[in-house]
C-alpha cells in the first residue's frame, strides 16, 4: 500500500488519520506543528511524540523532503536561486528574493510544463509531473531553513502552470496560509497563470484572498496565439472575462504580466492596443523585459523602449510598473538552472 503523503494533509485530515490509528487528535496537532512550523524532515525529530506512535507513522506515512542540490547567490542583490531534488530524482527550481517589504520566494508548481509558451525555458522539455502540495510547501520551508529568515511573500511563478495542477495548488495555498502552519497571509500569495479559463472561474469561487496574475504578453488574440499555444483553446477576450469575474467575486485586483520582446510586442501601437483592452479595469500591469533563453530568439528591448512603452500606457491611465530584475548575475531566464542541470 502506498504511504500517505503527510505534509499534504490539512490539519483536520491529519486528525482523522490519527484517530484512525487509534490516537488522540491533539497528537495530530503536534505533528502538524512539527511538519509546518519546525520543518521536521523525519518522524524521529518529533520529540514529544511517543516511540510507538512514531513507528505507526513510519509504517503508514512518508514525509516529502527536498534535497538542496545547488544554490547560486547573487552578489548584486542577495537573490538566491535553488535547485531542489525531489524524492524520485526529478528537479525543481525556486528563488529567494529580498525586497523592502519582506522576503519573497518564487516556487515551481510542476516539474516541467506542458503549456509550450514560445519564449519560456521551462516549456522546452514538456511536463514531467505535477508537484504535490507538500513538495510546493517544502520549497518555502527549505529556503527558510537555509537562510534562517522568515518568508513573508510567496509567488507561484516558477516552472509549471499552477492551474494545470489545480487540486494540489489549492491545497498548497490553504496549507501555506494556515495559522497553525506557516501562516503566510493569502494576500501575500500570488499565483501566475497562462489563462486556463475554467480554472480561473473555479478559483474565483474558492473564497481565497490571493492575487491572480495573468500572463498576457500581447495586446491581440493573434499575437498572443503566436506566443502562447494555450490561447488557441482560451481566446483573449474569454480570458479577460474570466479575470473580470475573478475580480468581481474576490475584490482582488488582477495583475497582468507583459513580457516585452523587442520588435514583437513593444511598439507604440502595441501599447495603445493594450491600453484599449484594459480600459476601465481595476488592474495593474507588470512589464518584464524578456529574459533571453538560448533556444529562443526573442530579445530584450532597449531600456529606452521599455520606458517608452510604460509612458505610453500611463498616458492612457493604466497602472503600470517595470519589474526590477533580480539575480541577473546568477542565471539567465526562468527555468534555465534546472534545464542546464538536466542536460
Ligand atoms: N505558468 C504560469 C506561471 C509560470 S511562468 C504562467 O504562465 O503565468 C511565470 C511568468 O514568467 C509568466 O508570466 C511567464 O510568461 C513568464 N516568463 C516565462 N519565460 C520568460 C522569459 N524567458 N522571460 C520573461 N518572462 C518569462
Amino acid at each position: 500500500m502506498e504511504k500517505t503523503d503527510i505534509k499534504s494533509l490539512y490539519n483536520k485530515e491529519l486528525e482523522e488519520l490519527f484517530v484512525s490509528l487509534g490516537e488522540k487528535p491533539f497528537h495530530a496537532r503536534q505533528a502538524f506543528h512539527w511538519l509546518h512550523v519546525k520543518h521536521a524532515a523525519s518522524f524521529a525529530q518529533m520529540t514529544d511524540i511517543s516511540n510507538k506512535l512514531k513507528e505507526k507513522l513510519t509504517d503508514t506515512c512518508r514525509i516529502a523532503v527536498l534535497k538542496q542540490e545547488k544554490v547560486q547567490c547573487s552578489k548584486a542583490d542577495g537573490t538566491r536561486k535553488y535547485l531542489f531534488g525531489l524524492g524520485d530524482g526529478n528537479m525543481v527550481e525556486s528563488v529567494f528574493m529580498r525586497y523592502r517589504h519582506g522576503n519573497s520566494v518564487c516556487i515551481s508548481s510542476q516539474a516541467g510544463c506542458r503549456m509550450g509558451c514560445r519564449f519560456c525555458a521551462s516549456a522546452l522539455g514538456g511536463l514531467v509531473r505535477n508537484l504535490t502540495a507538500g513538495e510546493m510547501l517544502e520549497q518555502v520551508y527549505r529556503i527558510q531553513e537555509d537562510t534562517g529568515e522568515r518568508v513573508s511573500h510567496v509567488v507561484v511563478m516558477g516552472t509549471g502552470e499552477p492551474l494545470d495542477n489545480y487540486e494540489n495548488f489549492l491545497r498548497f495555498v490553504r496549507l501555506l496560509s494556515d495559522d497553525k502552519g506557516a501562516n503566510i497571509s493569502q494576500r501575500n500569495i500570488t499565483a501566475s497563470t497562462c489563462g486556463i479559463v475554467p480554472k480561473i472561474r473555479r478559483l474565483a469561487e474558492e473564497k481565497l484572498q490571493i492575487t491572480l496574475a495573468l500572463s498576457l504578453h500581447a495586446p491581440s488574440q493573434e499575437k498572443r496565439l503566436s506566443l502562447m499555444p494555450v490561447a488557441k483553446k482560451y481566446g483573449l477576450l474569454e480570458v479577460l472575462d474570466a479575470c473580470d469575474a475573478y475580480f468581481a467575486k474576490t475584490g482582488r485586483r488582477i495583475t497582468f504580466e507583459y513580457s516585452l520582446m523587442g520588435g514583437m510586442n513593444d511598439s507604440t501601437e502595441d501599447a495603445r492596443q493594450l491600453a484599449a483592452l484594459l480600459k476601465g479595469k481595476n488592474c495593474h500591469v507588470n512589464l518584464i523585459p524578456i529574459n533571453p533563453v538560448d533556444e529562443r530568439d526573442y530579445t530584450q528591448p532597449s531600456p529606452q523602449r521599455v520606458s517608452n512603452f510604460k509612458n505610453n500606457l500611463e498616458k492612457y491611465g493604466i497602472n503600470v510598473t517595470i519589474r526590477r530584475e533580480m539575480g541577473r548575475d546568477i542565471d539567465g531566464a526562468c527555468g534555465q538552472l534546472r534545464k542546464r542541470y538536466l542536460n
